[in-house]
């Protein structure tokens, strides 16, 4: 498959951040530490999933040192329903043991120390890089691979291999927000089984050679569907938070129509 262009890429960036001038992720946080909570628990389950054991959770321990306080048996109640739930307590007490004994309980903005810590790996670390501390990394999830190498952005055969083709074609201009606005793309637009391909706003640029046709997405709608032109997933609802004028980043996207994740 031929790559886009530098100038294909950066045409592909300005359509995906003028459907969402500010993307952001779907889970939910209050801090450094429970944003990296989140990820660490929404490993192989959808946000969605993580967002209803989250908030009880974080009101009790949004920080290491009161997840620590709570306890690994009283932290699998509040967690049981997401998958993986014993590894992913076993996984954050250690976690927060070590924020505590090594980075006096704060989230360390540092590659190296991120992924010293227990079941946080690369991914991890550039979700909280990224979201956290605003650093232009983009971490490569299902979404993102299957994006960029769909459409001919970034292609790789690993993660690693996309991240890397990602980091060296994506102008600055929009490193900060690649990795949300590709993760939305994915989820909502170009998804696995059927893309949305004749209601994609970079459909003319993609050079994926099975694109769903009109009478294709037609015909896998549900009876009395809307015809619609190219279009992105809905924008955001305002952050409950900044309505009430804070600087916090707790944060609420549609969800109704988000598949599991990989
Ligand atoms: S045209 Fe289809 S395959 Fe290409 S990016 Fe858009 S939704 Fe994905």
């Amino acid at each position: 498959m031929r790559s886009l262009s530098k100038h294909e890429v950066r045409e592909f960036y300005r359509r995906l951040a003028e459907s969402r001038p500010i993307p952001q992720t779907e889970l939910e946080f209050i801090n450094p530490f429970t944003l990296l909570v989140a990820v660490v628990l929404s490993a192989q389950a959808t946000d969605v999933g993580v967002n209803k054991a989250t908030p009880a959770l974080f009101a009790i321990a949004d920080t290491p040192a009161k997840m620590l306080a709570l306890g690994e048996e009283r932290l699998i109640e509040r967690i049981r329903t997401i998958g993986l739930f014993r590894t992913k307590a076993k996984n954050l007490m250690a976690l927060s043991r070590a924020l505590v004994d090594r980075h006096d309980g704060e989230v360390p903005r540092d590659r190296e120390a991120l992924e010293a810590l227990p079941g946080v790996g690369r991914k991890t670390a550039n979700v909280v890089l990224n979201v956290a501390f605003g650093e232009p990394t983009i971490a490569v999830d299902t979404h993102i691979f299957r994006v960029a190498n769909r459409t001919g952005l970034a292609p790789g055969r690993t993660p690693r291999a996309v991240e890397q083709a990602l980091e060296a074609v994506t102008p600055a201009q929009y490193k900060r927000y690649a990795h949300h606005w590709l993760i939305l793309h994915g989820r909502y637009v170009c998804k696995a089984r059927r893309p949305d391909c004749p209601l994609c706003v970079v459909a003319d640029l993609c050079r994926y050679d099975a694109k769903t046709g009109p009478a294709e997405l037609i015909a896998a709608r549900p009876a009395g569907g809307e015809a619609a032109g190219p279009v992105e997933a809905p924008l955001p609802p305002r952050n409950r938070r900044a309505r009430r004028g804070t600087a916090s980043t707790r944060i609420s996207l549609p969800r109704a129509r988000s598949p599991r994740r990989s």
